[in-house]
């Protein structure tokens, strides 16, 4: 069916046209005016309202890359819906290359935000009004945090309906049901009953080639799922993501100098696999052992060789059935490099 005009953040955006609009940004203490742009592509025929944002922690670089190569994708002659971008909403972090907002708060704790709160509750209000609640279905992305890789990976609240199929159209090899956090965009999207996917993937302050692809191809699939795009190319082995109902980061026992001891980001592991030794660093005392607690998929490490006693080290999810989701991984990481 064909599309009707409509009207966002005050402008008028024909069908089969895209736009870029300019939200005024609040104000820092310089008084300096940021803005924040984002993209319409208003698509010929009707169809859902997906937005896409990147960068609520300013230093989570991958993002932005995942929506530059997004868009080369959107034809709006094609498109059925609407697909709103916005690749940097923290605009502060970005140039202060911080996840956080210029007076030091998580803007992804201050959803659903308020127009009279804190620089991060305006933004977050802001965002909510005019972007968040004007859509459908919603994909959040980010990485880990500044010396922390995360293998590819999505976030979700399944209570919400409509979340499962889309997460499961995403296709990462891992799913995480996470509890909500207060505050965060998810929590935010989930009061207003729109499924929202966080797609975690790489480090703050780098790009991940894997990561970035594995993003794109997300993003692509879920488009498809939502009849938005035509249909895209069913994969070749039979492998579901798999939802991980809980996971738990690793520790150190003791503080020193970590050696990882193999490559164990996105691998199985049983209980009991030796993941590193902690050595002193006067090399007075014994090394230490760091050994898996219970059986899983390593999707998150510290890559810092320095820990003190208690700083997490490695995140595993724990699945009911394992086997299916390494074999899963393997096929999923040559997909992923090869297409
Ligand atoms: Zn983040």
């Amino acid at each position: 069916m064909a599309n009707k005009t409509i009207s966002f953040a005050g402008t008028e955006i024909e069908p089969g046209t895209s736009q870029t609009i300019r939200l005024p940004a609040p104000n820092i203490n310089t008084q300096v005016q940021f803005e924040i742009p984002i993209h319409v592509f208003h698509g010929k025929k009707t169809g859902p309202k997906l937005f896409i944002v990147g960068t609520i922690h300013g230093d989570e670089l991958n993002s932005i890359e995942i929506i530059r190569r997004v868009h080369q994708h959107i034809s709006v002659k094609k498109l059925s819906g609407t697909i709103i971008t916005v690749p940097v909403v923290n605009v502060y972090g970005l140039i202060l290359q911080s996840r956080y907002m210029p007076d030091r708060r998580d803007l992804n704790r201050s959803f659903p935000g308020s127009k009279k709160g804190s620089l991060a509750a305006q933004l977050a209000h802001g965002l909510i009004k005019q972007v968040v609640s004007q859509c459908d279905y919603g994909i959040d992305l980010h990485t880990g945090a500044i010396g922390r890789l995360n293998m590819p990976q999505l976030r979700v609240n399944l209570s919400t309906p409509g979340t499962r199929e889309m997460a499961q159209a995403f296709n990462t090899p891992v799913i995480l049901n996470a509890k909500l956090r207060d505050g965060s965009l998810r929590q935010a999207a989930s009061e207003l009953g729109i499924p929202l996917l966080v797609y975690e993937g790489g480090e703050a302050l780098r790009y991940n080639e894997i990561c970035i692809r594995a993003g794109v191809h997300g993003i692509l699939n879920v488009m498809s799922h939502l009849k938005m795009i035509q249909t895209r190319k069913k994969r070749s082995h039979n492998h579901k993501p798999v939802i991980s109902q809980s996971s738990q980061w690793v520790r150190a026992p003791v503080s020193g100098l970590v050696q990882p001891s193999s490559d164990v980001i996105a691998k199985p592991v049983k209980k009991g696999d030796l993941l590193a030794h902690i050595h002193d660093p006067f090399l007075m005392n014994k090394s230490t052992e760091v050994v898996a607690p219970f059986a899983g998929i390593v999707i998150g490490q510290a890559l810092k060789p320095l820990a003190s006693q208690g700083d997490a080290l490695y995140h595993i999810a724990s699945f009911e059935k394992l086997a299916g989701v390494s074999a899963f991984i393997e096929e999923y990481r040559e997909e992923i490099m090869f297409r």
